[in-house]
């Protein structure tokens, strides 16, 4: 049984502590899109943990983590994470990286922090890991799979190819140093010999798994609004987030993905630039961001402050649709316990109109939030395990929710840790 566990929204939904407490009943986790650009936070027995590109089901020694063919593979980093967490206890993992994985070089990096110094003040807000170069590259065909390591002389002549194009650009538009291709098969052969322990032909051994009844979670990475082509481009990611990318970034039949575990947090929260419909402002939003999460809302990557707003249910609505969900975990309810009043984003107007439907970028960035006001319930909600315990305010939110975005709400968690969750 597959079952894919995505974002809603804009990402930082908690997607990893419901990956990480579903992995428990779980045979293997893939990770299938994106790298090391953003994080997840997970606490459990061990401590607390920000991965970035080791999936979330890491923990238990019962799991096999797979880095599948869809993920940006930053090999050392890979390597980094693999020893950061068995050197704080948590059992050796045991890990499988896709032959066809691409490889992020060094050099995508460099070009994604001399992109973002050229645009200046009209930059994506990249976190500079090099994604949307790799991605670039993947599709441009001058990327590097694993495979490719363990061809010298096919690499050889790649490197050369890449040189010829990265070093005209380094030269006359960025101004900075050249690549080197012997220094760089260099850092190929080191990649190589770092990831020989762990390449596998993945979805070969998913097919059999699958046969086998194994069960699969499949952990995106981001949310729905960030997918390239149905976010809210360009402000987006350069890979999909989206369940049905589950199935090529993993090597597996669309089809066998039974179950689409939708993640969307109790209010809004966004990295980077972009339109924000419900976004707010000033000392309420300080003390949302301060009260957010676990900890406050801070990039798990990259520390920066996040953007926060009202929870916002024509995106939400939207983001649940574009996943194709089937269930929804709704995440982070806990923190709202301090509100009064709880505003709802339940539609946007657009040039004098109202509308429930999520628009193009133009159109989006005209959009004015049109907000609906629910009460709080103005208490602590943790420790709660059963849902008919929460205050009638609360389950009235929630089932406000459901409503607008039109999917069952299955799961709710009310704190960061693996038990913090009630089944509905
Ligand atoms: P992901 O990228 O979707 O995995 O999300 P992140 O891990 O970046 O962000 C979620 C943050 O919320 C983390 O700090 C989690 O520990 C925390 N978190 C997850 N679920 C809950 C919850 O129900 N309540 C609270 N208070 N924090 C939560």
């Amino acid at each position: 049984m597959v079952r894919a566990i995505v974002g809603a929204n804009w990402g930082d939904e908690g997607k990893g502590k419901i990956t990480d407490m579903l992995a428990k009943e779980s045979d293997i986790i893939v990770r299938f899109q994106g790298g090391s650009n953003a994080g997840h936070t997970i606490i459990n027995n061990y401590g607390k943990f920000a991965l970035h590109l080791l999936p979330s089901g890491v923990f238990y020694d019962h799991t096999t983590s797979i880095i599948g063919n869809g993920v940006a593979l930053n090999i050392p980093y890979l390597i980094n994470e693999i020893h950061s967490i068995v050197e704080r206890g948590v059992p050796k993992p045991h890990i499988l990286v896709s032959d066809r994985a691409q490889i992020l070089m060094p050099y995508h990096v460099l070009f994604d922090t001399y992109e973002e110094a050229r645009l200046a003040g009209k930059s994506f807000g990249s976190t500079k890991s090099g994604i949307a170069p790799f991605y670039s590259d993947k599709y441009a065909k001058i990327g590097i799979q694993v495979s490719e390591l363990f061809d010298e002389e096919g690499l050889k002549e790649k490197i050369e190819r890449i040189c010829e194009i990265k070093n005209v650009l380094l030269e006359h538009l960025y101004h900075k140093p050249l690549l080197d291709p012997a220094e760089l098969l260099e850092t190929c052969h080191q990649y190589r010999d770092m990831v020989e322990p762990y390449v596998c032909d993945v979805s070969s051994y998913l097919y059999d798994q699958i046969k086998a009844g194994k069960t699969i979670l499949l952990e995106g990475q981001l949310g729905s609004l960030k997918d390239p082509d149905h976010g809210i481009y360009p402000m987006v990611t350069s890979s999909s987030t989206l369940a049905a990318y589950g199935a090529i970034g993993a090597g597996i039949a669309p089809y066998e993905i039974k179950d689409i575990i939708t993640v969307v947090k109790a209010y809004s929260s966004a990295v980077g630039a972009g339109a924000f419909v419900s976004e707010i402002f000033g000392e309420e939003a300080d003390e949302l961001r301060r009260r957010g999460g676990d900890g406050g809302e801070f990039g798990a990557t990259t520390g920066r402050p996040r953007r926060m707003g009202w929870f916002d249910a024509v995106a939400t609505r939207y983001g649940c649709r574009i996943q194709g969900a089937t269930e929804v975990a709704f995440t982070v309810l806990d923190v709202l316990g301090y509100l009064k009043e709880i505003p709802v984003c339940t539609g946007y107007e657009i040039d004098g109109n109202v509308t429930k439907d999520f628009p193009t970028t133009a159109k989006l960035e005209k959009a004015k939030p049109v907000l609906t006001t629910l009460p709080g319930w103005n208490c602590d909600i943790r420790g709660i395990k059963k849902y008919e315990e929460l205050p009638e305010n609360c389950r009235n939110y929630i089932e406000f929710v459901e409503k607008e975005i039109g999917v069952r709400i299955s799961m709710v968690s009310n704190g960061p840790g693996r038990d913090d969750i009630i089944m509905r």
